[in-house]
């Protein structure tokens, strides 16, 4: 559900996780360690752990405010008694889906039986077998203290969106923008082109260049190492 080159560099000066080139044979994930917990940033309002879930490796993350320990957790991946033990543990009451990809949803049951809300946008919503809220493009989101804006970036899937967390340099790409190039766009109701705009307009010309990218797999990256790349890939097809 990805395609990353090897090597993808990590960002962010408070970024510490340190990514290793799997053994792969197609070498096109970095991914994280499995099924460990860690906290990969942090600063005086907010915390961001990170889980490594499932057969596709997703990146589970939870966004969290350390004054009231309100949570919210991103991609309700996989691993779903894992995840709601991490759930109790960081005080996640509600769940965010940045698209409706089989490898990105298969815990939503599981939370939602657990008393946890789960976000989609209408168009991935019937992607999921159940849900509890619809996110809207540029909605305002709040997790404790904190506010989280939502922004619509379909082309991977036609309800893919992204999520920022303001006054921090945190977006949470899901599969739209990775290391190196944009999600896969070879599945159907994908768009190579639709995409591209997605990234170019909603993304690279709205964000400062330190912006550090989380996506759904595999490293982080900033904005700043992958706007330079979008004539290239544009160029290249995919
Ligand atoms: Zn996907």
């Amino acid at each position: 559900m990805c395609h990353l080159p090897p090597g993808g560099t990590a960002g962010g000066a408070s970024y510490q996780r340190v990514y290793q080139t799997g053994e792969r044979p197609d070498q096109m994930c970095d991914a994280g360690v499995m099924g460990q917990l860690e906290q990969i940033w942090s600063d005086a309002a907010a915390e961001v752990h990170q889980i490594v879930v499932g057969p596709m490796d997703n990146n589970v993350y939870i966004l969290r405010c350390r004054r009231t320990g309100d949570a919210m957790l991103i991609d309700a991946a996989n691993e779903h008694e894992e995840l709601l033990e991490i759930c109790r543990q960081l005080g996640v009451n509600q769940v965010v889906e940045t698209h409706g990809h089989w490898d990105h949803i298969q815990a939503v049951p599981a939370v939602r039986e657990a008393g946890i809300s789960v976000a989609v946008t209408s168009a991935d919503a019937g992607m999921l077998p159940s849900y509890d809220l619809i996110l809207e493009d540029d909605q305002q989101l709040r997790v404790g203290d904190l506010r989280i804006t939502t922004l619509a970036t379909p082309g991977h899937t036609p309800g893919s969106i992204c999520f920022a967390v303001e006054g921090t340099n945190l977006l949470f790409t899901g599969d739209t923008l990775f290391p190196g190039g944009p999600g896969n766009t070879s599945f159907e109701n994908a768009d190579f082109d639709t995409i591209i705009q997605s990234i170019d307009r909603r993304i690279f010309a709205a964000f400062d260049a330190d912006t550090l990218v989380l996506p759904g797999h595999g490293t982080s990256t900033t904005v700043g190492n992958e706007s330079p790349h979008l004539d290239e890939w544009v160029e290249r097809g995919w």
